[in-house]
């Protein structure tokens, strides 16, 4: 019988098997965070809604098509958080982070909600590693935060990661751009497809994120934004470019990049692979010196990215990247009679207290089949307790790998087990 219920369509349960996978890339998350200086952060799942409307923009696919939004009991609308900067920022401005030295580098390990298409990839729940740096417009901190994420895909083992790069203006120069923009797609607006005819009046940023092969050649025709850059924008990007190459950061320049979220000013950047299906990006960023603002709150300048780990996992697998399984229990006791089962808490207490991992077995079964479990458990060790050596005051232990049975007297198994757990 089928079961009755399935977890919702584009979730999915991270079983055991998969623990290794999510234990590494999240250690190596902290770890390099860490290195770099960023504290870790946990904002609330759900938000208000108006601080993604607000924080991301409308226009946006997130704030359009994709949020989780629902009216709570108080009729307050609330949104399940469908991307990390915008919350990571009100909580900078809500906290009073801007009285601390600047800038304030914060890193999370967060769930992302989206109402997507759901595919291989691609999830209505993902886990993102994202960093913040907020309160700064150097950009040695936009190489440095694009360091970072290189050197995590890198510590993970993964090769053929492609790191795009662009810079998309400013408030000063990049309507100045954007005219042009629209000015050239005007001229061929009877050669767009229906998506990109929309995106000309809501966003015409995004008219390069186009996927339809009869607007590539469109694309590749219009104006570029890294040919419109202020003096200002041109600076920094020559900047970081310089720093990354000091940080031996190979890049690609990508004058067609934008990213789907309004607030990007300036730098913005993705990783991409190759191999996991029509997702290929496995992450992105760029800075971000209006949102404060736009929320609100006094200028702060800020730069962060949000690392895809779900995406990160299927590439490692892909990849054939192994990781460290977690070792198997230190012993598996078994007990035969109704005096040793009686006295098996007892003895598994002292050796959980002791520190040393021990598998049991529940129910009355027989020795054999007690023995056949304790042989498939890959443990190195087994324990047999019977009334008999109870009475004794002593306990059988089978060394798994030799076949070797000793008896140890009961108050001698913590010491004989540990140098060896
Ligand atoms: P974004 O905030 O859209 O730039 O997303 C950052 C990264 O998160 C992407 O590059 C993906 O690796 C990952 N990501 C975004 N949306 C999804 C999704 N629906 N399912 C799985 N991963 C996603």
């Amino acid at each position: 019988m089928p079961p009755l219920y399935r977890a919702p369509r584009g979730t999915r349960d991270l079983l055991p098997d998969d623990r290794p996978y999510w234990d590494r890339v999240e250690n190596a998350a902290r770890c390099i965070s860490t290195r770099y200086g960023f504290q870790k952060i946990d904002t609330p799942t759900f938000e208000n809604t108006g601080l993604f409307i607000r924080g991301v923009g409308e226009g946006t696919d997130i704030v359009e098509k994709e949020m989780y939004t629902f009216q709570d009991k108080g009729d307050n609308s609330i949104t399940l958080r469908s991307e990390g900067t915008a919350p990571v920022m009100r909580a900078y401005l809500q906290n009073g982070m801007q009285g601390l030295p600047q800038p304030v580098k914060l890193f999370y390990l967060a769930s992302i909600f989206r109402y997507d298409r759901p595919q291989a990839g691609r999830y209505r729940e993902h886990k993102q590693f994202g960093v913040e740096a907020i309160g700064e417009t150097d950009p040695l901190l936009d190489a440095e935060i694009i360091t970072l994420a290189s050197d995590f895909y890198k510590t993970l083992g993964l090769s053929r990661i492609y790191l795009q790069l662009n810079n998309i203006g400013c408030p000063k120069c990049r309507p100045i751009f954007l005219k042009k923009l629209i000015e050239y797609y005007q001229n061929h607006k009877d050669e767009l497809c229906g998506d990109c005819k929309r995106r000309l009046v809501t966003n015409p940023l995004r008219l390069f994120d186009c996927k339809v092969e009869s607007c590539q050649e469109l694309i590749a025709q219009a104006p570029k934004i890294t040919d419109s850059l202020c003096e200002e924008c041109r600076t920094h990007f020559d900047t970081l470019q310089s720093a990354l190459q000091a940080y031996k950061v190979p890049f690609t320049l990508n004058p067609t990049l934008v990213r789907g979220l309004d607030y990007y000013t300036k730098t913005v950047f993705e990783f991409w692979t190759e191999g996991i299906g029509a997702q290929n990006a496995l992450g992105g960023g760029g800075r971000y010196d209006g949102l404060a603002e736009s929320l609100g709150g006094r200028n702060a300048p800020g730069i962060g990215f949000g690392l895809g780990l779900d995406r990160v996992i299927l590439t490692m697998q892909e990849q054939e990247i192994e990781v460290d399984q977690p070792p198997p229990p230190g012993a598996f006791l078994i007990t035969l009679g109704d005096a040793a089962r009686e006295y098996r808490p007892l003895l598994l207490r002292s050796l959980r207290d002791a520190g040393i991992r021990v598998a049991n077995i529940y129910g009355k079964r027989s020795m054999k089949a007690q023995m056949r479990q304790a042989n498939t458990s890959g443990t190195p060790f087994t324990l047999i307790l019977g009334d008999r050596e109870l009475e004794k005051g002593q306990i059988a232990c089978r060394n798994m790998e030799t076949g070797e049975q000793t008896e140890i007297r009961l108050d001698q198994v913590i010491p004989y087990l540990k140098p060896n757990t």
